[in-house]
């Protein structure tokens, strides 16, 4: 089964191996959070600093790009074609890694990936939603102002519950007059008029989750009519306690009412996902059958912030498969 992932967070994405690797380098101690291979957390609030404290091994831009190669490898030996992944100047900065060392680091570990495997690869950009919107506006200035062939898009992460909205409207407008495409986090933690805000007021074609978008049948019907997409991620969805199991989920009763869903893995080793997974979740908690496995990836071909000509490649592959 071919597939495509196009949410993903590059910190999220680190295998516990690759950070204790990374650790030892840096002579931190992890041994608190990485227990047998694997992340170790508890509620919301330890998830956080769990993935806070594996996030600051990638120090120096090569540990972005050995991250990057890994992450677009390991995509690609799941049977992704083209994957998109988020990345955060803000949290670079932090590490003291300037946004043009960042972007380059990731294309040159996207690029050792796509000689290996043919898998594609870009990178979106995002905002941090709760540092609010002036650092926004400094992210998306700083995108378009050293423009890259990697970076395609603008995205916002962080707390959705912060700040309103329409305050980050001048960034978004920002990235999307640079050609971008733009998706931002909304419908996982607040509720459908978070998704609505969103879109009246950020011009994205895509959004992160944006799942909860179910509890409101208006908001369910304008998503159907203006093409939006959703980025859904249920095995994160899960893990964050936004559901309490896969049946009560309503990626499958907004599949039915004509929403153009995608299938993600968000932070996939902290959650105990993979693209792969996720895809698993989709035919066994959610009847997705082949058919609709395959739509999904083609899905995300489609929304992808992608120059037509590689889109039309990709498309090719998929039909390719199907016959
Ligand atoms: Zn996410």
């Amino acid at each position: 089964m071919l597939k495509a992932e196009i949410h993903c967070h590059i910190e999220g994405a680190a295998q516990p191996r690759l950070v204790q690797r990374l650790a030892r380098k840096y002579a931190v101690d992890l041994n608190d959070i990485i227990r047998d291979g694997r992340y170790i957390w508890s509620d919301f609030t330890t998830f956080l600093s769990c993935y806070d404290r594996a996030s600051s091994v990638f120090r120096e831009p090569e540990d972005y790009r050995l991250l990057t190669y890994d992450v677009f490898s390991r995509m690609a030996d799941d049977g992704v074609i083209y994957g998109e992944v988020f990345s955060s100047p803000d949290h670079a900065a932090q590490m003291g890694i300037s946004y043009t060392d960042l972007v380059e680091a990731m294309a040159a570990g996207i690029e050792d990936a796509r000689q290996e495997t043919g898998i594609e690869g870009r990178n979106i950009v995002t905002c941090v939603r709760h540092l609010g919107p002036e650092a926004a506006e400094g992210v998306a200035d700083l995108v378009v102002s050293n423009p890259h062939p990697s970076v395609t898009g603008f995205g916002m992460g962080g707390d959705e519950r912060a700040f309103d909205v329409e305050d980050f409207g001048s960034a978004f407008a920002i990235a999307s007059d640079a050609g971008l495409g733009l998706t931002a986090h909304a419908g996982e933690f607040a509720g459908p008029d978070s998704v609505r805000n969103a879109l009246d007021h950020l011009g994205i074609s895509r959004v992160g989750h944006g799942v909860r978008a179910a509890e409101d049948p208006l908001l369910v019907e304008r998503i159907v009519e203006e093409g939006i997409v959703l980025e859904t991620c249920a095995g994160s969805n899960i893990a964050l306690g936004v559901y309490p199991d896969f049946a009560r989920h309503p990626l499958r009763n907004l599949y039915d009412a004509g929403v153009v869903v995608t299938l993600n893995s968000d932070d996939p080793p902290f959650f105990n996902t993979s693209i792969a997974r996720e895809y698993e979740i989709a035919a066994k908690h959610f009847a997705f059958d082949d058919a609709a496995l395959l739509q999904a990836t083609q899905a995300a071909v489609e929304a992808a912030f992608v120059d037509e000509k590689t889109r039309t490649r990709l498309l090719k592959r998929l039909e390719k498969a199907e016959g």
